[in-house]
């Protein structure tokens, strides 16, 4: 009997599967094939078909929000935003974040401008916006990074005093509220993403949120190639439409998004707990009144703890754990945006600080609690 236990251990450790910063959340297959069924039934497969409707409507209301136009991923419709607003010459934003909240600005011919981030929130310091504003400025492009709010007000004072946009990424953001607002509410314009990595996901999709039916309309043309009617066409749109399997899935997903970010807050609670009196480890704190969506556990490797950020990247793999430093590299360090004046690492301390020290450790809905256990004890057991 010993003998066994002793063999099945070792099978155990040879077969046990990689742990992966996330894994998609996926509903029961069985809920989603009705859904498949009456799509195969209407042969409607896109181009704003009855899933898409519902879907958008059913959105609407989850997010407390007064418009959403939904698109086949968060990128295009980052895009189409601002082209709807459109947003020319230079747009204040920032270095820590994912490559496509820039890349959207160069592939509208916008030159972006980089301004540092808080220590606090890894978000836009606000303090620092005015003195990057130009005669070229149009507009303000932030992230709420890890779901964390921007300081909201104060940049749409900002954008109120020298009359320029506020775009949102809000790509981390869905289901997050501050004061029990959600922070969809906040800027002219907020983009969602639906990719599989992230909180809310239907395989890959997106949305923008606003607040002006005229804006809504402008975003539903341009995403249908600029299509107003059979044979209208107002605008060189783009082809960002979200299809019916996407939209039936996303319609799926809203009935279990509540539990999924439940259960990776039961996770965030379980890390924080054990890791706040690691010397040298710090993790990201969650501001007051804020209902986080728990999408990434962030931590800070700090000079005092025995191992570089690094090294313990590498400690995680050596236990196939694969960890991930998001968000290293800077954007402003990547070749297609380091010729700006603005990416110059002197003029990004506290974003370049962090990049050198951020990692981010698996959190997912079906994570389970002896892989968070042992990724907690390999921490631990370094010191
Ligand atoms: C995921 C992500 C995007 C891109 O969204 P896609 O749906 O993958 O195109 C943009 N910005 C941020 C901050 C993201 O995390």
């Amino acid at each position: 009997m010993v003998r066994l236990g002793f063999y099945s251990n070792i099978l155990e450790a040879m077969t046990e599967k990689p742990t992966f910063l996330t894994r998609p959340y996926l509903p029961p297959l069985e809920e989603f094939l009705p859904y498949l069924a009456e799509i195969w039934e209407s042969g409607q497969l896109t181009n704003g078909g009855p899933f898409h409707q519902q879907f958008e409507e059913a959105l609407r209301e989850y997010l407390g929000v007064p418009y959403v136009s939904l698109f086949a991923n968060g990128t295009l419709a980052l895009m189409t935003a601002l082209q709807a607003l459109r947003v020319t010459g230079e747009v204040i934003t920032t270095p820590y974040t994912f490559a496509a909240t820039t890349h959207a600005l160069l592939w509208n011919g916008i030159k972006p401008v980089f301004v540092d981030i808080r220590g606090d929130t890894c978000n836009l310091d606000e303090d620092l916006v005015e003195a990057a504003i130009t005669p070229r400025t149009t507009a303000i492009l932030p992230v709420h990074c890890y779901g964390n709010p921007c300081t909201s007000q104060r940049l749409q004072q900002i954008a109120d005093t020298y009359g320029l946009k506020l775009i949102y990424d809000a790509a981390h953001a869905f289901g997050v509220s501050i004061g029990g607002h959600s922070l969809l509410e906040h800027g002219d314009l907020a983009m969602l993403s639906f990719h599989a990595t992230k909180v809310f996901n239907t395989f890959e999709g997106g949305a923008i949120i606003g607040h002006d039916l005229k804006i809504k309309q402008r975003l539903d043309y341009l995403k249908n190639f600029g299509f107003a009617d059979e044979v209208t066409v107002v605008a060189p749109g783009i082809n960002g439409k979200m299809n019916e399997f996407q939209a039936a899935l996303g319609l799926l997903q809203l009935r279990h998004v509540d539990q999924a970010i439940a259960a990776r807050c039961a996770i965030d609670q379980r890390y924080r707990m054990a890791l706040a009196e690691v010397p040298g480890l710090q993790c990201l704190s969650i501001a007051d009144g804020v209902k986080p969506n728990c999408g990434y556990f962030p931590v800070l490797v700090g000079a005092d703890f025995p191992l570089s950020r690094d090294q313990l990247y590498d400690e995680f793999r050596r236990h196939d754990i694969h960890v991930r430093r998001y968000f290293f590299p800077l954007i402003s360090n990547l070749p297609m945006y380091r010729g700006f004046a603005s990416a110059a690492p002197a003029n990004l301390p506290v974003a370049t600080g962090i990049a050198k020290r951020v990692l981010c450790l698996p959190i997912y809905p079906d994570l389970d609690v002896d892989t968070v256990d042992r990724i907690i004890e390999i921490i631990l057991s370094i010191h």
